[in-house]
């Protein structure tokens, strides 16, 4: 363990419920999956906890100014770039993320701090004249917007550690919202650092309180409990529809799974291309929602552009997270690399075939690609949450767009042509959420709108400014004038 976990003590959390940390009577370790080390423990919370959070949550009314919340904000965030060294170390140490990729994420993590101190100074309001008609009237509508009458329940994935949780808390901060938040029990340690840091900075507890523990115990309360209005959530398919089946009359946000194509055209230069290839699938151990999980390639430039990808591979380093020296750590945790192992195994079993990696040692999985891949085998059909770059050919842009439509997914997708009629019959073909033209399928700032359709989630936005929409009422005031 590094000097620097050694200085923090999370030998001993507590739930962070109404400004107390609660200890609980059951607790889970949280193990370094590189090394089995364990990193700290999390509070295992009963449904009693949960009620609790949510009444106190329920009973506070936020009164921060927009000056104060934007303060808080920022505030944050410089705490937070001070400290980047022991919060990309915690990261690391709990999810295995290599270093460069945690220290990318506290970056990440510090701009939507900012983006969100300045969305709170906005004031989002329009004014409208109501004499624009033969029948109008000397009045004018003013649009407001307020923060939801009950409580926002958050639920998070372990990919992202902090920025996931950050997504969620900012927009409910610049909005004077209360959320409990209820991060994944596989990184619950980094939840609880940034929590601490907003309480360091000055937000009212009762606007931001943390329960941990086994979902199939607290979930139901989390997602059905009376006080809440709003569940967001960003998560897997399969528990994303239940909560969709469990939730009644509330609003919720589903950011879910992805299998995103990249897509590479025969005029496309293949240097830029494999460089996308590789960033897009390999970057927080190809654990992304919107890592590149199918390289469409046309069959003129394929074998050109599988040799590139397979050099750029075999360079990529990965081993030991702390490591600074190494591009990729491990992915969550030993089950999740012997399923990429697996679904590799089951595609060369059926006529792939393996150009560099598949070798596994505990939850280290080695950087893999696989070419002669077709579109029904599970490790593309499916979403391979891992490092794997399965590479499929077609032979026209129609069969390109069929085949990237051919998935339950629709979240982003890169395009690598420089034609522009083929470059806007992407944009306007593909289901997606997102196409990013000379660009990974995960490239966005953290402000502007993102979001999946089909399975990838209800066509809501995420992303600062956006979230703030959902987090908020709308209300109308009309007045002569
Ligand atoms: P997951 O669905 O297994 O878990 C997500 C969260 O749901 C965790 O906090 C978990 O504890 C909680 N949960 C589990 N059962 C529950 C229940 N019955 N009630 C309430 N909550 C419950 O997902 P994961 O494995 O942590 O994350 C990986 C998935 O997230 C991938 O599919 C990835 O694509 C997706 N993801 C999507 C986006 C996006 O923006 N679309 C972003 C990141 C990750």
């Amino acid at each position: 363990m590094s000097a620097v976990l050694e200085r923090m003590d999370f030998r001993a959390e507590a739930l962070r419920i109404g400004g107390e940390r609660v200890r609980t009577a059951r607790s889970i370790d949280v193990l370094n999956p590189y090394n089995g080390e364990r990193v700290g423990t999390a509070p295992v919370a009963g449904i009693d906890d949960v009620r609790r959070a949510f009444d106190i949550a329920h009973a506070y009314v936020p009164r921060l100014s927009r000056y104060e919340r934007s303060a808080i904000l920022n505030l944050a965030a410089v705490l937070l770039r001070a400290r980047t060294e022991e919060a990309s170390d915690l990261i690391t140490a709990e999810s295995g993320l290599s270093k460069k990729d945690s220290l990318y994420e506290i970056g990440r993590v510090a701009d939507v701090l900012n983006f969100g101190a300045n969305e709170a100074l906005r004031d989002d309001g329009q004014v409208f004249s109501c004499d624009l008609t033969p029948h109008g009237k000397q009045r004018k509508v003013i649009t407001t917007r307020e923060p939801l009458l009950g409580v926002i329940t958050a639920i998070t994935p372990f990919n992202h550690p902090m920025n996931q949780v950050a997504h969620k808390v900012v927009p409910a901060v610049a909005t004077n919202n209360r959320m409990v938040l209820k991060p994944s029990e596989k990184v619950p340690l980094s939840a609880y650092y940034f929590a601490d840091l907003l309480y360091e900075a000055g937000l009212p507890p009762e606007m931001l309180q943390v329960v941990t523990g086994d979902p199939r115990e607290i979930g139901d309360e989390l997602l059905t409990n009376p006080q809440v209005d709003l569940i967001t959530f960003t998560g897997g398919v399969s528990i994303g529809k239940y909560i969709a089946s469990r939730a009644g009359y509330r609003r919720m946000v589903l950011e879910l799974g992805g299998n995103d194509p990249l897509i590479v055209m025969d005029d496309a230069d293949l240097d830029k291309a494999s460089d996308l290839a590789v960033q897009g699938s390999y970057k927080n151990s190809g654990q992304r929602c919107t890592a590149v999980k199918r390289m469409l390639v046309h069959e003129k430039v394929a074998a050109a552009f599988t040799a590139r990808v397979v050099e750029k591979t075999r360079a990529w380093r990965h081993g030991d997270p702390m490591d600074r020296g190494n591009d990729m750590g491990t992915v969550i945790d030993e089950a999740a690399a012997r399923r990429c192992q697996q679904v590799v195994d089951e595609a060369v079993a059926q006529g792939a075939r393996l150009l560099a990696g598949n070798r596994r040692e505990g939850a280290l999985y080695s950087p893999t690609v696989l070419d002669r891949v077709r579109p029904e085998m599970t490790v593309v059909r499916e979403e391979t949450f891992g490092p794997v770059s399965p590479i499929l050919t077609f032979g026209s842009i129609d069969e390109a767009i069929a085949i990237s439509n051919g998935t339950a997914f629709g979240l982003s997708s890169g395009i690598c042509t420089n034609r522009m009629d083929d470059a806007t019959r992407f944009a306007k073909e593909l289901k997606v959420g997102t196409v990013n033209l000379w660009e990974v399928p995960g490239y966005r700032i953290e402000l502007t709108p993102f979001g999946g359709i089909k399975d990838s989630g209800l066509g809501y936005k995420e992303g600062v400014q956006e979230a703030i929409k959902s987090f908020t009422n709308g209300k109308i005031f009309t007045l002569p004038w």
